[in-house]
């Protein structure tokens, strides 16, 4: 994702909305209607649990998710079964979820001939960890997989720009249409649907969509089909996606165009947008096809997908997020007039930097916030080395020097100035991480491993990471493991690399070396 300076604009120009966003976020949400199959709530009981980051023993392995999206109720009906696991004998289950109804819970052992759902003795639900406690009967049993079944509505919403959320434009007729959008980073996702909403639960998604049929509908995976629901209503459904957290979750309903071409290796690249803004996407797409190849080459390791879409939305909280296979962007990020000069430099920085988030961040993802500069550091800092590639070495260093350089140290020398990695537990800290520090600092310090390791034994060290943990989690240590394994001795026995890598991450206010 793309924040801090695009969003400082944003902020200028929207503090009404934002200060409503404020008002509604801080206000308890109210406790979930409860109808499930047993038994009654837990009422005025301490919450049972206060850890604010869900327990690591359940572990979501599959998500099938039907979700029928209500633009004249402005609401989703959805169901989505989540099998489960648990490492050692449970007898509760506790997930997220934020403004949702929950209509329905049951939990059963998959795969049984006959459903025998294990009976809930109780649920509650706490608006400040945003999470739902289920209280069972009997244990869990380890290893044995189990469907959490859950019937839901969720909002699609009007006054914030996360979630489900309502865009509207014009089109070349002069009429106003809609447009719904998700924004999943960075807790978001449970503004949607029921999930454990946390990045180091990766999992496959089977997502089926129903909407008016006057509407497209795009996800992060291609249409394997359509089907008719009602005369009205119609049902697409998505291949299943590979390993994903759920901020990378992403659908689209709307009437857009779009561009559509072809990578050099044979993806599908289409931008999407309100048909008057059609014209001025050339830039972005083609751009786009530069930079997929450019990186399938530079990492020798192919996009996992037969398509990448892009959508532009008029109503955007930040400078572009890179949802698997589903890049939505600002239109002031990806639209390009030509007379404007920086405004092309803006829509390469962002498309770059968003495709390069592909492999940072979505193939290899962080197992939890703490660690936002690897993936912000690596798809700012590839910006940097794509550019190079493209021009010269002069004009990328230029470029880096203005945009990263500078807000780094400026950013470090605030008194409230972090280290690149700081224990994050709340949910306001984890929303307060998105600043210059995660972004141009991180890739800063990325840049001065490249430089002090030389361009051939970096993108050797990054190649084994992403081949070592394609479709995982990984923490920083193990990049470092990786740029240890192609130098085939410990950075930590080097006193320069030592000192770069490990007293930068857990340091603040120390000078960037400007190579
Ligand atoms: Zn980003």
């Amino acid at each position: 994702m793309i924040g801090c300076l695009i969003l400082l604009l944003f902020l200028c120009v929207t503090v009404p909305l934002l200060a409503a966003v404020v008002n509604n976020i801080s206000k308890p949400s109210k406790v979930p209607h409860l109808n499930g199959n047993t038994s009654s709530q837990i009422d005025n009981a301490p919450f049972p649990y206060q850890n604010p980051r869900l327990p690591k023993h359940i572990v979501p392995l599959f998500y099938i998710m039907k979700l029928n999206i209500q633009f004249d109720k402005l609401i989703t009906d959805g169901q989505v079964n989540i099998t489960l696991h648990v490492t050692k004998p449970t007898n509760f289950i506790v997930f997220h979820h934020v403004l949702i109804d929950i209509q329905l819970v049951n939990i059963y052992q998959s795969r049984l001939p006959t459903i025998k759902p294990i009976r809930i003795d109780g649920k509650q639900y706490n608006s400040s960890l945003q999470m739902f406690y289920i209280k069972l009967s009997s244990n869990l049993a380890v290893h044995t997989n189990y469907t959490l079944s859950i019937k839901f509505t969720s909002k699609v919403f009007t006054d914030r720009l996360k979630g489900l959320y309502l865009n509207n434009y014009t089109d070349i007729h002069g009429r106003h249409r809609h447009l719904a959008i998700t924004q999943f980073e960075s807790v978001f996702a449970r503004l949607a649907f029921p999930c454990f909403d946390e990045p180091g639960f990766k999992t496959p998604y089977k997502i089926y969509i129903a909407r008016p049929k006057n509407f497209h509908v795009l996800s992060n995976m291609p249409t394997i089909t359509e089907r008719s629901l009602t005369s009205q209503i119609v049902e697409a459904e998505f291949a299943t996606t590979p390993p994903l957290s759920s901020y990378l979750i992403a659908y689209v309903i709307g009437n857009l165009a779009h561009l559509e071409i072809k990578s050099n290796s044979n993806i599908t690249l289409r931008i999407w947008c309100s048909p008057n803004m059609l014209n001025y996407t050339k830039l972005a797409i083609n751009h786009a096809k530069i930079v997929v190849a450019q990186f399938e080459n530079l990492f020798h390791m192919k996009l996992n997908s037969s398509k990448l879409d892009m959508v532009l939305a008029p109503n955007y909280l930040s400078g572009g997020m890179e949802n698997w296979g589903l890049i939505t962007y600002p239109e002031s990020s990806a639209i390009y007039m030509p007379v404007e000069n920086q405004q092309r430099q803006t829509v390469i920085s962002t498309v770059t930097h968003e495709i390069a988030h592909q492999w940072f961040g979505n193939i290899v993802t962080i197992k939890w916030w703490n660690e936002l500069w690897v993936k912000e550091g690596f798809a700012t800092l590839m910006e940097f080395v794509s550019e190079y590639k493209l021009t010269t070495m002069k004009q990328a260093m230029a470029s880096f020097f203005q945009s990263n350089h500078l807000a780094a140290l400026k950013e470090d020398s605030f008194f409230a100035s972090h280290a690149l990695s700081m224990p994050i537990s709340t949910l306001e800290k984890i929303k307060a991480n998105y600043d210059s520090i995660e972004y141009a600092k991180g890739a800063c310090i990325l840049q001065m491993l490249l430089f002090f390791l030389g361009e051939k034994t970096f993108l050797q060290g990054t190649e084994h990471y992403l081949y070592k943990w394609k479709s995982k989690t990984a923490s920083n240590l193990d990049l470092w493991k990786s740029f240890d394994k192609v130098r085939k001795y410990m950075l930590s026995e080097n006193p320069i690399s030592a000192t770069m890598i490990l007293h930068y991450k857990d340091s603040k206010e120390l000078i960037i070396i400007y190579n």
